[in-house]
C-alpha cells in the first residue's frame, strides 16, 4: 500500500497555517517537518480502519489531507513524537465524556462516536474544552528531567481560566496549579518578531510544573477521534497509566472492544454475535516488551496475532 504522503501542495498549505511556527514549542522554524497524526505508513491506514470500525473517526477521513499534519520542529518531532515518548491527546474532560457516553448507555441506543464528539459543543461545562488538546508523557519514568524548550517562541503563554464558555484571561494574581487555570499554547498567538525569552515544557514529574495544566489549540481544527486514535495505538506497550488521558482512553478502548464483541455491560450480555470481521480487526494485540526496542505500536503491528492484551492495569 503507497504511504498517504503529503503532496508539496499540503504541506505549504500546513506550513502556511503554522505559520512556521512549531505547534508545540511554538518556536519558529522554517524548514520543520509536516508531522503526520495517523500514520503515512501502512500502520496508519490501520489506524484509520480501527478509527472507522470504532466509529471514531468518520469514513472518508485522509491521511495524506492537511487535517491530518502538524508543523513540528525537528526537536519535538524526531526526539519526543516519533519514539513515541509522548503523544498528543484530547482533555481528559472530553474523554471522560466519551467514556461515561459509552458506559452508560445502552448499546441498541449508541451512536457513532464521531457524532457524540461533535455533540460536545452543546455542552456548557466542555465548551472550553472544544479545540483544544492535551501533551502526554507516554513514557515519564523515560524522560525524566526532559523538557521542551520553547526558545524564541514568545513569552509563555499566559495564564488562563475558566468563565463560562471559555477560557478568558486569569487575574494577575492567579496561581499556576489553580483549579481550572491552564496555559494555552497557540500559534496564532505568537508574536512576529519574538523576544530572545526561552522557557520550558516539562514532560516528567521531576519538574515542580509538570502537573501544572497546559493545552494545544491547533489551527487546523484537529478531530478528537482521530486524536484518541492516535493515543490508543500505544496504550498496549504501557505498563500503568500515566496520566488521565492515558486512563480514560484505555477505558474507553476497553469499552468499544466489549460492544463490539457483543458485551453490554449495561443491557446484559450479547447484543449480537462476533463476526469473523470483529475477529479480524479487534484481535488482542501483541505485547511488546521493550520500551527501549519499541518502534512498532500495537496498530502497526496490526493483526500479527499474539495472545497477549493491554498490559495497563487500571
Ligand atoms: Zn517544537
Amino acid at each position: 500500500m503507497p504511504k498517504a504522503l503529503f503532496s508539496k501542495r499540503t504541506k505549504d498549505q500546513i506550513r502556511g497555517t503554522y505559520q512556521n511556527h512549531c505547534g508545540i514549542c511554538l518556536k519558529k522554524v522554517p524548514r520543520g517537518h509536516c508531522a503526520h497524526l495517523l500514520d503515512a505508513s501502512e500502520a496508519g491506514a490501520k489506524q484509520l480502519s480501527f478509527g472507522v470500525y470504532m466509529g471514531l473517526i468518520q469514513d472518508g477521513y485522509k491521511r495524506s489531507s492537511a487535517e491530518n499534519g502538524i508543523f513540528q520542529c525537528p526537536d519535538c518531532h524526531t526526539e519526543y513524537f516519533t519514539p513515541g515518548l509522548v503523544a498528543l491527546s484530547p482533555p481528559p474532560q472530553i474523554l471522560k465524556h466519551i467514556w461515561k457516553y459509552l458506559a452508560q448507555t445502552e448499546t441498541q441506543k449508541l451512536q457513532p462516536l464521531h457524532q457524540v464528539i461533535r455533540s460536545i459543543e452543546a455542552r456548557k461545562t466542555l465548551l472550553p474544552y472544544v479545540g483544544l488538546c492535551t501533551l502526554v508523557s507516554l513514557l515519564p519514568e523515560d524522560l525524566d528531567g526532559h523538557n521542551i524548550k520553547c526558545i524564541k517562541a514568545g513569552h509563555q503563554p499566559d495564564l488562563s481560566v475558566v468563565s463560562g464558555r471559555n477560557f478568558i484571561s486569569a487575574p494577575q494574581s492567579t496561581m499556576p496549579g489553580a483549579k481550572d487555570t491552564a496555559r494555552i499554547f497557540d500559534v496564532l498567538q505568537v508574536p512576529d518578531d519574538p523576544p530572545e525569552t526561552s522557557y520550558a515544557i516539562p514532560l516528567s514529574p521531576r519538574h515542580t510544573e509538570y502537573l501544572h495544566h497546559r493545552y494545544w489549540r491547533l489551527p487546523t481544527g484537529v478531530e478528537p477521534g482521530v486524536l484518541l486514535v492516535s493515543l490508543i495505538k500505544w496504550i498496549p506497550l504501557l505498563t500503568h497509566s500515566t496520566s488521565k488521558e492515558i486512563e480514560y482512553a484505555h477505558r474507553i478502548y476497553i469499552e468499544l472492544r466489549n460492544i463490539k464483541a457483543g458485551i453490554s455491560l449495561i443491557g446484559g450480555r450479547i447484543d449480537r454475535k462476533r463476526t469473523a470481521e470483529d475477529r479480524h480487526d479487534d484481535r488482542p494485540r501483541k505485547k511488546l516488551s521493550s520500551d527501549k526496542t519499541r518502534k512498532k505500536s500495537v496498530l502497526e503491528k496490526g493483526n500479527s496475532g499474539g495472545k497477549g492484551k493491554a498490559r495497563l492495569k487500571i
